[in-house]
């Protein structure tokens, strides 16, 4: 993720927050000073109740990070290391190297997280009814870290993939059946229909009730519905892609055209081969890539005085991969540097196809009509 300060490791795991974290940082400090501690612990001074917020929303803090160990490390037990865990506004993520290999490893992965804030919620809890005295400020804030690890446990296992309750349905679903990508299909439509059900219910607070709170149930089930999205078409690439080479999914049906061509020219090339982008050849030396975007923003009456070598691409600027790479790795690249296309070159320099992501996502559409899926 974007935006992510690093603040040490742990167990050999790099430890991240994302900047939106300072933000709920802010608000939960700002809450609990000015608005729940002066409530539920009278009489001191502002002084007191800013110190104890802070230390309050700190241990809601580590409270996350710990939910996240408690993912990673029956992870790692599960054989699968942990690349990173980044805190954001909601929660944290404990990034995986790999999927869980069977249902029942991601029963357990998934099941650590949730499982750890309620033993927290009932070790803080406890600490607060049968030790601390209530109406004092320590018990207040410890009070409030038991009843939001109470609060995440519970809205962790709401069955809306990707948070935890919807991976634990889908491990149940893919023990079944047997098939990960057709659970995950089944998961992610629940979590999808659980979505929009929370944005009804908050525009119907925000219409009804007139109680603009609703905009959170609005926000988490549009990111909910976005991350379900999102989980799933990385899984589709994935396992389409898994095992395959570029070689075998790159268009080798080439047209190369020569830097000294014209606009007028290239222009005749879009029209007749109908293709977003053009290698430009000259020899057997490539100098790069030439796209339709690029000759857009030429006027068109200096098209007929302007050559492709003024608007092309130059090679060091174009991804250029290798036939032998890994096509899920590339596809991966190329959407998060927002590539559009790469040319593939043997190593001796020697242009063999052109990969575009329309052509990649054209093959997984040909693979679930053929009924992989
Ligand atoms: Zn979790």
């Amino acid at each position: 993720m974007s935006g992510s300060i690093q603040l040490g490791h742990i167990k050999g795991i790099p430890i991240e927050i994302n900047i939106s974290w300072l933000l709920i940082f802010f608000l939960f400090s700002i809450s609990l000073a000015q608005g729940y501690l002066p409530i539920r612990a009278e009489g001191l001074s502002s002084q007191t109740y800013w110190i104890a917020g802070i230390i309050t929303t700190l241990l809601v803090f580590a409270s996350v990070l710990t939910h996240e160990f408690g993912h990673s490390l029956v992870a790692i037990n599960e054989g699968i290391p942990i690349k990173k865990i980044t805190l954001f506004i909601f929660g944290g993520v404990a990034q995986m190297e790999a999927e869980p290999k069977d249902p029942s490893s991601e029963f357990k992965i998934t099941a650590a997280g949730p499982l750890t804030s309620l033993l927290i919620a009932v070790a803080t809890g406890a600490l607060y009814y049968l030790i601390l005295p209530a109406g004092q400020i320590i018990g207040e804030s410890i009070f409030f870290v038991a009843r939001v690890n109470l609060i995440m446990a519970v809205f962790n296992l709401v069955p809306a993939f990707p948070l935890d309750g919807g991976r634990l349905f889908r491990s149940i679903i893919w023990f079944f059946n047997k098939n990960m990508l057709k659970a995950t299909r089944i998961a992610v439509f629940v979590g999808s229909a659980l979505s929009f059900i929370a944005i009804a219910l908050g525009f119907m607070i925000i219409f009804f009730q007139e109680d603009f709170w609703g905009i959170w149930l609005i926000f988490v089930g549009w990111m909910i519905y976005h991350a379900g999205q999102t989980s799933y078409s990385q899984l589709v690439f994935k396992e389409t892609f898994s095992g395959m080479k570029v070689s075998e999914v790159m268009s080798t049906d080439l047209h190369t055209i020569s830097p000294d061509a014209t606009l007028d020219e290239l222009v005749d090339y879009f029209l007749r081969y109908k293709y977003g982008a053009f290698p430009v050849v000259y020899g057997s030396t490539t100098h790069g890539l030439v796209t339709l975007q690029s000759m857009k923003e030429v006027p068109r009456e200096e098209w007929p005085n302007t050559t492709v070598a003024h608007i092309l691409t130059p090679l060091k600027e174009t991804m250029v991969l290798e036939p032998t790479d890994d096509a899920a790795d590339v596809m991966m690249k190329m959407a998060s540097q927002n590539t559009g296309r790469a040319l593939v070159m043997e190593k001796n320099g020697e242009l063999v196809g052109l990969l575009s992501r329309t052509d990649m996502m054209r093959f997984i559409q040909m693979h679930m009509v053929l009924g992989e899926y």
